[in-house]
């Protein structure tokens, strides 16, 4: 096996006593442990907020003189050695969840593939809710002590910065990560060279390097094509996220599966799960049948053992949405795969084949679903519609028995909790709450918590929210980049006072960021009453092929930017983690609109929920197993359309209602101690019921005794 040198590019040269710190830099557990980051912003805490919450560039910028006059406090050094016992004990503990349960499995290997990672705003290598899935999968992984490795892409120019012009129009600016300053560690071989894995393209060998990222006790192995072996394009490969173009496509595609495959294998993995988050890395089963053919199999008995191995999820309810190539680009790309798998041109388009109206393409997710004998969709009502849409590749079953399964979505409650949500329930629940996240009966306990500390925190949250954003607005005013209308869309007349409503998402058109804009007199008078404010607060991207999207920003921001709203409408630029903290901890109610059933899951609902905020939404994806008449408010009923203008308009028609008969009404009525005692009552039954079911350690613990066990014990299907 090849000898592996980790070499740690970061250090710091800091004083002994707080040398620490670099220790925390480097393993991202920091991001769910608050007390962690508070230790480089209590040292300055401008300097925390310029460098994005970013511990390595904080190290490297940090004043010596702010760092020596924290270093003299005897509490911050109590709080830093507190930090550094807490981590080294979560990275020695024998007590795991996993090692409880799982005694004799502790040398399974788990492999968890995915095509982009949301960990942190300042590691920018993911897009959307498909990543901060995987991000939040990994550090549950960790927490329960899953023997979990994960690999994906670090996309040096990650996703596109967005801007919005003062017509509304989405300009997309490219922002170059540095490595240095991402907490990742370069592998090298025994000569000190990158350590680099090869894949075959057409006319040429592409070579990536592998870097190590350390989240909590899990490790994610990201490829990076920028090496010196490669031509100019190649080393471009792993540039940008979802390019438009076909052959970076397919080309990235094989790199993340097969060349995937191949890093583990380099680095001495043999995982007995393969988990394909997506179809992107589907190709990841053909490399595992090749080496197994090795052996000595056949094409069909290396297939059939692979298969029981193999874990996927498919996120994509739209039959449009999924990754398909044309065939001469399979051709181009697979005539020396399918020789070297012994089988035929036909055998091998067969595997990912489906019939277009427009002729046969090669479909990822189909490949997916032809060589893992475990398949699950992300919500029940998402199952169903899979079931449907895939029904062809099991033409003699009915489309109940066609065998995909679900599994809920969940969140990473630390990443996305409040510091001072998680005070409360350290104080009302017991300090252990973190042990019990899945627990319903000891959420019960919420119902403990005074409404007048639930509300000051909720208050507190609030006010955060709208601190940021007219921060964020007054830096770029004197920047001289923006202009009087541009900053009133950026928030500067928000206030903390009012009911405000969180809408934050890809702007996709079927997630019908318009929705409340059609009848926009009824909603002026519903945000303006002056008794009774409302304001709107919008935030996301549009991919920049998708001109549809970007014509929706356009539309929410001029309705923005439309003055007869009082400023109340807000467009939040450049949607990203940072963001969608600061929104799903500090808005009153989380809004979401998608035509129904096209929501796969959806996520971001569970993190509001947890922060105390109430949910109001479409009963689809997870808000559909979520809602339960008392800890929220839907949007519509259960119902399927055909007519996507009559739905329009039914869904529009119930949010004004429900806005103006309930949720307005509830959120503004107060007692003596101006305490909107029943709107709080909702809030802790939101908190009670959903916070545990939409955990990720719920979620995560279903996949281990659904598809992880059974994969590792070589069990068929039973489906
Ligand atoms: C949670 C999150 C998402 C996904 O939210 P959905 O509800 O699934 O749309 C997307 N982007 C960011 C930055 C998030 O934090």
């Amino acid at each position: 096996m090849t000898k592996i040198i980790r070499d740690y590019p970061n250090s710091f040269n800091l004083p002994r006593r707080v040398e620490g710190l670099s220790t925390i830099a480097q393993n991202i557990w920091w991001i769910w442990n608050p007390q962690a980051q508070r230790l480089f912003q209590y040292i300055d805490p401008l300097l925390w907020n310029s460098v994005n919450h970013n511990p390595i560039s904080f190290l490297r910028k940090v004043d010596r003189t702010r760092l020596n006059a924290a270093m003299n406090e005897p509490s911050y050094l109590e709080q830093y050695d507190q930090v550094l016992h807490d981590f080294e004990t979560y990275m020695k503990a024998e007590n795991t969840w996993y090692r409880k349960n799982y005694p004799k499995l502790t040398d399974q290997q788990i492999a968890y593939f995915s095509f982009e990672f949301g960990l942190h705003e300042s590691m920018p290598f993911y897009a959307g809710g498909l990543g901060i899935l995987s991000g939040d999968h990994l550090k549950e992984a960790s927490d329960l002590g899953m023997p979990l490795t994960a690999v994906g892409f670090i996309y040096s120019q990650g996703y596109f910065v967005q801007h919005i012009t003062e017509d509304g129009w989405q300009e997309t600016r490219v922002r170059i990560m540095d490595f240095k300053e991402v907490p990742v560690i370069s592998l090298l071989d025994e000569n000190r060279k990158p350590l680099k894995i090869s894949v075959d393209l057409p006319g040429r060998t592409v070579y990536a390097r592998i870097w190590e990222m350390q989240a909590g006790r899990v490790h994610l192995f990201l490829l990076d094509t920028d090496v010196e072996e490669n031509s100019p394009t190649d080393r471009q490969l792993t540039a940008r996220l979802y390019s438009s173009d076909l052959e970076v496509r397919i080309s990235q595609e094989i790199l993340l599966g097969m060349g995937g495959a191949r890093a583990l294998k380099l680095l001495g993995y043999d995982p007995s799960v393969w988990h394909m988050n997506e179809g992107h890395s589907a190709f990841l089963a053909l490399e595992r049948i090749r080496e197994l053919m090795k052996t000595g199999l056949s094409f069909a008995d290396a297939s059939a053992k692979v298969r029981l191995g193999n874990v996927f999820t498919t996120h994509t309810p739209v039959p449009a949405g999924n990754d398909m190539f044309p065939l001469w680009l399979i051709d181009k790309y697979f005539a020396q795969v399918w020789a070297e798998l012994g089988i035929s041109r036909d055998d091998f388009i067969a595997l990912g084949k489906q019939t277009q109206p427009w002729g046969d393409t090669f479909v990822m997710p189909v490949l997916a679903l032809r060589l893992s004998e475990r398949a699950n969709a992300v919500s029940e009502l998402h199952s169903h519609v899979s079931q449907k849409m895939w029904n062809f590749l099991w033409p003699d079953r009915s489309e109940e028995n066609v065998p995909i399964g679900y599994v809920t979505n969940g969140v990473h409650t630390r990443t996305w909790l409040a510091r001072r949500m998680g005070l409360l329930f350290d104080q009302y629940l017991g300090q252990d709450w973190q042990d019990h996240l899945d627990d319903p009966a000891f959420w019960e306990g919420v119902k403990n918590i005074p409404d007048a500390e639930l509300w000051a925190v909720r208050r507190h949250l609030k006010n955060k929210l709208v601190n940021f954003a007219n921060e964020r607005t007054r830096q770029t005013w004197q920047n001289g980049t923006i202009t009087p209308s541009q900053a009133i869309a950026g928030g500067v007349f928000l206030e903390p006072y009012s009911l405000t409503i969180g809408f934050a998402r890809r702007f996709a058109t079927y997630k019908r960021a318009n929705l409340m804009f059609r009848d926009f007199d009824r909603l002026m008078r519903i945000i303006t009453n002056p008794y009774r404010p409302v304001q709107i607060i919008f935030a996301g991207k549009a991919h920049p092929a998708d001109e549809p999207g970007k014509l929706l920003i356009q539309q929410v921001y001029r309705a923005v930017k439309d003055s007869r709203s009082g400023g109340r409408l807000i467009f939040l630029e450049d949607y990203d983690m940072n963001i969608a903290r600061y929104m799903v901890q500090g808005v009153d109610i989380w809004m979401n609109t998608p035509r129904r059933p096209n929501e796969a899951s959806g996520t971001s609902g569970m993190k509001a929920a947890l922060n105390g905020a109430l949910n109001f939404s479409i009963l689809d994806g997870w808000w559909r197993e979520g809602y339960n008449g008392k800890n929220g408010w839907s949007i519509g009923i259960e119902k399927d359309y055909t007519d996507t203008e009559v739905q329009d308009n039914d869904d529009s028609q119930s949010i004004y209602s429900t806005l103006e008969k309930e949720i307005i009404p509830l959120f503004y009525e107060r007692d003596s101690q101006k305490i909107p005692v029943q709107w709080l009552a909702m809030v802790k039954e939101s908190l009670r019921t959903l916070t545990p079911q939409f955990s990720l350690q719920r979620m995560l613990k279903e996949y281990m005794t659904d598809y992880y066990l059974p994969a590792m014990q070589g069990k068929k299907s039973e489906k």
